[in-house]
């Protein structure tokens, strides 16, 4: 089976951004033994993807091609394709369901471009996008594969480990077993730079890193003759990554970190009660995303404004006059009141400046402060985080549900 890469987009062509998909497939490719002659980066014009397509379906059985699956009129990649092989392109309604839902939850208008995104090539399988908007194609025809995905790396990444991974493996004779650990409170980098020889010096089993909504991620894939040997594989891997890690690793498979929280405070018998300013009940929220918390979850009080904060939480006049609403005094004193006022163990607490407005040079936006407070002990955490509100609240929550999970961990 020999593969061919082609990046589509003409900001690759002007050198606007580099072509790290091209680098991250041709890696991956050679772990699943996959072998790759050549690599083709076209601009976003249709007469020359066109050609690109035919040179490269004359000298490889597989295409796989990232970028131009966008809303907008140069995201061409899917009508080339789909008149490269003669057929018509067809409206996916589960997709279109999906790209809907997607706008809904963010509270945007659905633009015909993005109805566009839900029309795939007649005939083909469909790679659910859990990341963005634009699903990725698999389309076979005598023997040729095409598959489409899109540019963003951060979507591109995870549809080709969640789906075209498995989807490739079918074509081989060998297995493949995968596992996935999940890791918080260390960002993608970081969590490389401390695994950088294992990921560059390991063929077989792989190790492919990547970020989810404030998590980072590791894919562990090995290939042998059997599952056994391949499970043996990823095992011994598997201990050196832990080794490293340590409890960065929260848990395994698709368990969230909410789940693994819960479950601790279950097991240890600890109730909680949560005081949010800044994440406006998020914390509570994913909290109660899990069933059978109500074992241990109190209540959690929404105090945004400073005068809630009085009122709902007994926070110190003083404190607020002294510290501000934002520091490291008041995020205790939140902790701990919480906790005083429902009478449970745990009081945790959030309080930051989400932006964009609100920053000054000595608490910019981004500034967060996490209080613990368990038993008469007060622990605090300050975040410096960069990015949008909603990038700084949803950071902030993973935050506090993390340094909860390690506080719980380590009594
Ligand atoms: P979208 O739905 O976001 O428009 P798309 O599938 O149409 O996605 P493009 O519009 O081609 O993809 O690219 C979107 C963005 O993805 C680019 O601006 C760039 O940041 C990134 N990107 C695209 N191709 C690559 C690549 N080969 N390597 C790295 N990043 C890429």
């Amino acid at each position: 089976m020999i593969c061919e890469i082609l990046s589509v987009g003409t900001e690759l062509l002007l050198g606007d951004i580099l072509n790290t998909n091209s680098q991250y497939l041709n890696r991956r490719l050679a772990d699943l033994g996959i072998s790759v002659y050549f690599n083709t980066t076209v601009g976003d014009n249709p007469q020359r993807l066109k050609k690109a397509l035919e040179i490269a379906f004359s000298r490889s059985d597989m295409v796989i091609a990232t970028g131009g699956l966008g809303p907008t009129k140069d995201d061409l990649t899917k009508e080339v394709s789909a008149e490269f092989f003669g057929k018509k392109l067809i409206l996916h309604e589960e997709s279109l369901n999906r790209i809907k839902e997607f706008f809904e939850k963010r509270g945007l208008p659905l633009t015909e471009g993005n109805i566009k995104q839900a029309y795939i090539i007649e005939g083909s399988k469909v790679i659910p996008n859990d990341w963005g908007t634009a699903p990725g194609i698999i389309y076979e025809n005598n023997g040729k594969i095409l598959i489409l995905l899109p540019g963003p790396p951060r979507e591109m990444i995870p549809m080709f480990e969640t789906y075209v991974v498995p989807y490739l493996l079918t074509l081989s004779s060998e297995t493949i077993q995968s596992k996935v650990l999940r890791v918080c409170g260390l960002g993608e980098s970081f969590m490389e730079e401390r695994i950088k020889d294992l990921i560059e010096n390991q063929t077989n089993p792989t190790i492919a890193p990547y970020a989810k909504e404030g998590e980072a991620i590791l894919r562990i894939t090995a290939k042998a003759k059997s599952k056994e040997e391949a499970e043996k594989l990823i095992e011994e891997v598997e201990k050196e990554i832990r080794k490293r890690l340590g409890d960065f690793i929260y848990g395994e498979g698709d368990i969230t970190l909410e789940e693994v929280v819960v479950k601790l405070l279950i097991e240890k018998g600890i109730t909680i009660a949560v005081a949010e300013s800044c994440t406006g009940g998020m914390i509570s929220a994913r909290i109660v995303n899990v069933p059978g918390v109500s074992k241990v979850f109190k209540e959690g009080i929404i105090a945004y404004s400073n005068e809630s904060k009085v009122k709902r939480l007994n926070i110190s006049e003083e404190t607020l006059k002294k510290y501000g609403a934002v520091s490291k005094e008041c995020a205790l004193e939140m902790a701990r009141n919480v906790a005083m006022i429902s009478g449970a163990d745990i009081g945790l607490s959030s309080t930051g400046i989400a932006g964009p407005e609100g920053g000054t040079s000595d608490k910019p936006v981004g500034l967060v402060y996490l209080g613990l407070y368990m038993n008469g002990v007060e622990n605090y955490k300050e975040l410096k985080l960069s990015g949008d509100r909603n990038r700084i609240r949803l950071y902030t929550t993973i935050n506090a549900l993390d340094f909860l999970r390690r506080h719980i961990l380590n009594l």
